[in-house]
């Protein structure tokens, strides 16, 4: 009974401790902050096409202006000196800021490529961690499985067991394994206590001899129950 129910507590802690479990508990850690690297990326991208196409409707309407203007000139339809002069003056103010309105909307292009593969990468990034979670997840799950199958076979082997001791026993024994860290039984062997690895004395070891093999002793020690086996040493 106290191997089945060590043999369940060590399934229980194994299940609870495997690699597996604090290895998923990492990836999801990771796999969440790539989602928000991702989100933020991604609304970088969107400001930046918004401010690509304001880019682009600035540039667009200098340039018709400018188109005007030149074909006012072209067709001469401009006689007065003066207002030809400011004409001018104003195709050549248009020309630089068309080039300026240009090289900031380069600069913008620049900076959404830029961020498109940042944003991209971090998609890449986040698929493959995903795709990582999914395998530890299929090897726990296994993992779990096999524990969950050996569980279930110590508990019929247990409950069986259970079913040929006297109750009074059964109580007595986990009661003691309740509080003395798991072992309410150990084995007496070569006068000591398995249960808490003490040695006995010859005074206890006398007493204990004395008892017919179907008496319950107990340690007066650490209080387990003592089992008897060929090599108690009494
Ligand atoms: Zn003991």
């Amino acid at each position: 009974m106290q191997a089945l129910d060590q043999k369940l507590d060590q399934l229980a802690h194994r299940r609870r401790t495997l690699p597996q479990v604090a290895e998923l508990e990492s990836l999801a850690a990771e796999h969440s902050r790539l989602g928000d690297a991702e989100i933020v990326a991604q609304t970088t991208v969107a400001d930046l096409e918004r401010e690509q196409k304001r880019a682009d409707v600035d540039v667009e309407q200098v340039r018709a202006r400018k188109d005007r203007d030149q074909k006012r000139l072209d067709a001469g339809q401009v006689a007065s000196p003066k207002e030809l002069e400011s004409l001018q003056r104003e195709i050549e103010a248009l020309n630089r800021r068309q080039s300026d309105l240009e090289d900031a909307e380069l600069e913008i292009m620049e900076r959404l490529e830029q961020a498109q593969q940042e944003a991209q990468a971090l998609s890449a990034e986040r698929e493959k961690v995903g795709q990582q979670v999914r395998e530890v997840q299929q090897a726990r799950d296994d993992s779990w499985a096999d524990i969950d199958r050996d569980a279930e076979q110590a508990r019929t082997e247990r409950s069986e067991l259970a079913g040929q001791l006297p109750e009074e026993l059964l109580a007595l024994y986990e009661k003691i394994r309740a509080s003395q860290g798991g072992i309410g039984a150990a084995a007496l062997r070569r006068r000591t206590c398995e249960g808490c690895q003490m040695q006995l004395d010859a005074a206890e070891l006398k007493r204990i001899a004395s008892f017919a093999p179907e008496v319950v002793i107990r340690h007066d020690e650490c209080r387990r129950i003592l089992i008897r086996v060929p090599d108690s040493g009494l």
